[in-house]
């Protein structure tokens, strides 16, 4: 009989030392901490020195290193250098601020190190439930289904390709989109977000399946043009398929007429999408619910936990109404995937409901930090970015040197120094510059935008951390900038 030889040397990540390595992690935790509570008085955001970019530049290293001194480097290199949306005073683009309970779950998460894609795990259990509670807070019904995703644009990924499998009038999965009987047409507001257009030029549709609906004075889907579009596409031979209401936009927060769109879409049996990255956690307010009624009647819906629910990223939300239509878009098993009555594979497949098939348990972010604080804080803390989107509305209107583009729909700002000049350019490379050195000293992150043809400052607060005196300090500062660069 032969034996087998046992190997002489056998190694492993884990260390030789457990203890040196609670020490190091003991720091990072201490460390960051102390980071995230002296975050106020440090600047929202640095320019990156050359000698961080030559560190980024560094060849592989082929020979180990202790994790102490690694986390040192980091703390050198990568900490200075965030993008700056954990600090009270970042308002660009639209972020979450992220925080520590987040955080914590996401090391949890990596520690336990189940897979999502399916399993009888515990992180299987609490990711159902986490998609739960979001159904039910959102008004969903039970008998939907929905999937943890890494952020907005693949949530509505899914959705979409759900509503080009449903609405196709062939077995689009078999017999491609080069078969389709008709060709489809998908309807958004040009307000709406370029994930949308993405996803159907990724669905093999092309940006022209997205007939781009203008939007009324207030950056809302124009309702009436909408029914044109679809009654002109009709006249044309194609096959209106699916409406993406957007319930929050991107540029200025404002919420498409969702009952309206739903009406249509029933009338006209269109599948109804609502893009809800923005505004769908708006349900958890208790004030604001009513700005975003409807949604919960969405054939699909997407939502970005990690944006006003302030969880760390990679924690967006696909909800689907129909389970049936939703699997049978992403059902597959191949020999190695058989599903099994019992053991560790056995229930059904998260990947059977996504695109995605190996991923990290994303829900529980969402589940800790529901648990921990309760849906109710985070409705008020949306409230609360609410009202102070209206005290900085309300600076800016009281101020003759800005002027105010819209009043905020929700939590964005739109706003602007004015300049001398009645020249567009002129007043954008005004407040371009503005944005630039508010940035470039650290002093707080707007972002900007273009409304109706007139350039503008944008500051979305979509932040727990911010307080009126940070707004205070931005308007301050604008001004001061806004003197220095028109005198100098
Ligand atoms: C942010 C956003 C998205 C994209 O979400 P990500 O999580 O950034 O991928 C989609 N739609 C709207 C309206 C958004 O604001």
């Amino acid at each position: 009989m032969m034996k087998a030889n046992r190997l002489p040397v056998e190694e492993t990540l884990d260390p030789l030392d457990w203890e040196s390595t609670r020490a190091a992690a003991y720091r990072m935790v201490d460390e960051s901490i102390d980071r995230l509570a002296g975050l106020r008085g440090q600047p929202v955001w640095q320019p990156m020195p050359d000698q961080v970019r030559a560190f980024f530049k560094q060849p592989a290293p082929r020979q180990p290193a202790p994790l102490d001194e690694i986390y040192d480097e980091l703390k050198r290199n990568l900490l200075p250098h965030s993008m700056g949306n954990i600090h009270p005073r970042f308002w660009a683009w639209y972020m979450g601020a992220g925080n520590f309970t987040g955080a914590l779950a996401e090391f949890l998460g990596a520690i336990d190190g189940s897979n999502l894609g399916g399993g009888d795990t515990g992180a299987k259990a609490l990711e159902l439930q986490a998609v739960d509670w979001l159904k039910e807070l959102l008004g969903f019904p039970e008998t939907a289904s929905g999937t943890m995703t890494s952020g907005g644009s693949i949530a509505n990924l899914l959705c979409l390709n759900v509503a080009r499998n449903a609405m196709a009038g062939n077995d689009v999965r078999a017999e491609g989109i080069t078969s389709l009987p008709q060709p489809l047409r998908f309807y958004a507001s040009d307000q709406a977000h370029s994930c949308g257009q993405k996803a159907l030029e990724i669905l093999g549709l092309g940006a022209r399946a997205l007939h781009i609906v203008p939007s009324n004075a207030g950056l809302a889907m124009d309702i009436g043009a909408l029914e044109v579009a679809i009654s002109g596409d009709r006249a044309k031979g194609f096959k209106p398929v699916c409406v993406i209401a957007t319930a929050g936009t991107t540029n200025t927060g404002s919420i498409d007429d969702i009952e309206a769109i739903e009406r249509i879409c029933r009338r006209e049996n269109i599948w109804f999408h609502v893009d809800g990255c923005i505004g769908a956690l708006l349900k958890l307010s208790a004030n604001h619910a009513q700005l975003v009624k409807g949604i919960e009647r969405a054939d699909s819906l997407a939502l970005d936990p990690h944006k006003l629910m302030q969880a760390p990223f990679n924690t967006s939300c696909a909800l689907i109404r129909n389970r049936e239509l939703h699997r049978a878009t992403f059902t597959l098993h191949h020999a190695y995937l058989e599903e099994k009555p019992r053991g560790i594979g056995s229930g059904e497949f998260l990947a059977d409901y996504s695109l995605e098939l190996t991923r990290s348990p994303m829900a529980l972010k969402v589940w800790m930090m529901l648990k921990q604080h309760g849906s109710e804080k985070f409705g008020r803390l949306i409230d609360q970015n609410i009202a102070q989107a209206r005290y900085l509305a309300g600076l800016v209107r009281a101020e003759p040197k800005l002027e105010l583009m819209l009043e905020p729909a929700i939590n964005i700002v739109c706003f602007r120094h004015r300049s001398p000049s009645v020249d567009e350019e002129a007043t954008k490379s005004l407040n371009t510059e503005i944005m630039l050195r508010l940035q470039e000293q650290g002093i707080a992150a707007p972002s900007d935008t273009t409304i109706h043809g007139k350039h503008c400052l944008r500051a979305a607060i979509a932040n727990h951390r911010t307080k009126t005196g940070d707004l205070d300090l931005l308007v301050e500062a604008v001004l001061k900038l806004g003197a220095e660069i028109l005198g100098g």
